[in-house]
């Protein structure tokens, strides 16, 4: 599948995991916008991040319209609470009309009310436990 250059995508929390995304995204040329309350955690952005960052709680209402919302084509938040990140999901769905809103699930008993309204959701514990079992059950190069 081809990469979509000219996207513009908002990450909402720059921790390890949005921080990161980030850095790829930003890397494969989209208009990357990361948003995080704590300043610090735009450190974790490499210099050769290209976007912009934005020092803010992403639940107060001019935030995400600071961050331009209007104009995303995508919007993910991956901020370390799913209350949060369901909040956030829906303003940019439901207020704001985000064509593609995709958010961080640490409960995966929650994916089915995200998913009832249109929000996409990624859980890293599953992903991670599905990678760790593949390799478990990997052939052997050995005996
Ligand atoms: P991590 O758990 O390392 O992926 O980090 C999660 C990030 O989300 C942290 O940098 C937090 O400061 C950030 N965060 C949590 N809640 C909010 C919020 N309401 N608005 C903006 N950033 C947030």
């Amino acid at each position: 599948m081809g990469r979509k250059k000219d996207e513009y995508v908002i990450i909402v929390g720059c921790g390890r995991l949005g921080g990161y995304l980030a850095g790829m995204l930003s890397g494969e040329g989209k208009s990357v916008v990361v948003v995080d309350r704590d300043p610090s955690a735009f450190k974790k952005l490499g210099s050769d991040f290209s976007g912009f960052a934005v020092e803010a709680d992403a639940t107060e209402t001019d935030t995400l319209r600071n961050a331009k919302i209007e104009k995303a084509d995508v919007l993910v938040t991956t901020t370390n609470d799913d209350n949060t990140n369901i909040m956030i999901a829906q303003i940019a769905k439901q207020i704001h009309g985000v064509p593609k809103v995709i958010a961080r699930l640490y409960e995966l008993q929650r994916q089915k009310v995200y998913e009832e309204l249109g929000i996409q959701t990624i859980c890293p514990t599953i992903l991670s436990a599905e990678a760790f079992e593949k390799i478990i059950n990997e052939d052997g190069t050995e005996g």
